[in-house]
């Protein structure tokens, strides 16, 4: 849990909840020109002048969300960012802001709660959004985390799910599924350790998927990317659940279906061979895997031109009419329909 384990062990009542605060906020300062005020008031300001203002809110609950036994605090403070910012760029949107509020059991001392801090300020470094406010209070178990994540828009540029029209093309960012199988990895590993807790674990093979489960990355990148290429997407979402119910969000939202090819969607060769290791298919864990943070977004067929060839864009089919219905293309030609199976109901043996 710790990255330091030998290090002192501060009891939370030792600094009281507005000392906490003051203590893991002292070192946070705004650097947004739409931070009024930040931390220190009874609310925060913000002036997004006659820019339209973007909102969102994901929990993380541990023993739901995430594990202590693999994930570092460190990371889980940056993940738990990442996911939220991951939502205003999905709008299109630049992020800016974030308030960040923790439910926290005694049995973290005020360490645990520091590590967590340096990684939500590292992300707030990283990605330039300002930590402008938040609240610590305590919980009879485990450790809650909210984001809220603030950002702004020009109005003619936010991204809607509904705007996806018959023709246009799909197209996602980076590649998909390697944030499940780190899991897999992080929990094969858990029973391993539980087995035999003098075992060394020799991970190196797997660094990449087990980075994409505990750090990832949201694509900030995307929406200035999308700008410069002057393509304005027709609909976008980001991925957190599996590619196949973020495909079904967008359909239903803009009442259409879709035809999605599998051997267009985009993996990496880790990816593939611990498919092979774990004996799953690797189609079925891009489709269910989630987590990936990539952005699922799509383009008037006119636009093809401009992204073709781009590294960080994939185009995996196309927008069909409702009537149609959502589809999967297999490599063997045959045509299923794309069913939802999120994150937490992907079945192991699949
Ligand atoms: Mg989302």
């Amino acid at each position: 849990m710790f990255e330091n384990s030998q290090e002192q062990r501060t009891n939370l009542s030792e600094l009281g909840e507005f000392g906490l605060i003051d203590h893991l906020t002292k070192q946070l300062e705004s650097k947004q020109e739409s931070t009024i005020k930040g931390i220190g008031d009874d609310a925060a300001v913000i002036d997004f002048k006659h820019k339209q203002t973007l909102v969102s809110t994901d929990f993380l609950v541990e023993g739901v969300h995430f594990d202590l036994a693999y994930m570092p605090l460190k990371h889980l403070g940056y993940k738990a960012v990442m996911v939220n910012l991951s939502d205003i760029y999905a709008m299109n949107g630049t992020a800016s802001q974030v308030t960040v509020s923790i439910a926290v059991s005694n049995r973290f001392p005020v360490e645990a709660l520091e590590e967590l801090y340096a990684g939500i300020q590292l992300a707030a470094k990283m990605y330039q959004v300002d930590v402008v406010g938040g609240d610590t209070t305590s919980s009879t178990s485990g450790l809650i985390i909210s984001v809220t994540a603030i950002g702004y828009a020009e109005e003619k540029e936010v991204v809607y799910r509904s705007g996806a029209k018959a023709n246009d093309l799909l197209v996602v960012t980076g590649d998909l599924g390697a944030a499940y199988m780190g899991l897999q990895i992080l929990e094969r590993e858990k029973q391993v350790f539980k087995a035999n807790p003098n075992a060394q674990p020799d991970l190196d093979q797997y660094t990449y998927l087990i980075e994409r489960q505990l750090k990832p990355e949201a694509r900030k990148d995307i929406p200035p990317l999308l700008k410069a290429l002057d393509v304005k997407p027709t609909s976008m979402i980001d991925i957190s659940d599996g590619l196949s119910s973020e495909i079904i969000h967008l359909c239903k939202n803009s009442k259409v279906g879709a035809n999605l090819f599998e051997e267009k969607i985009p993996l990496d060769p880790a990816l593939i061979s611990v498919c092979e290791e774990f004996e799953l298919d690797s189609t079925t864990v891009a489709l269910s895997g989630g987590e990936d943070y990539e952005l699922l977004f799509t383009i008037d067929q006119g636009d093809y031109d401009k992204i073709k060839g781009n590294p960080n864009l994939t185009v995996i089919g196309h927008i069909a009419e409702e009537k149609e219905g959502m589809h999967l293309i297999t490599r063997a030609n045959q045509k299923l329909p794309l069913i939802a199976r999120g994150w937490n109901s992907m079945p192991k043996e699949d």
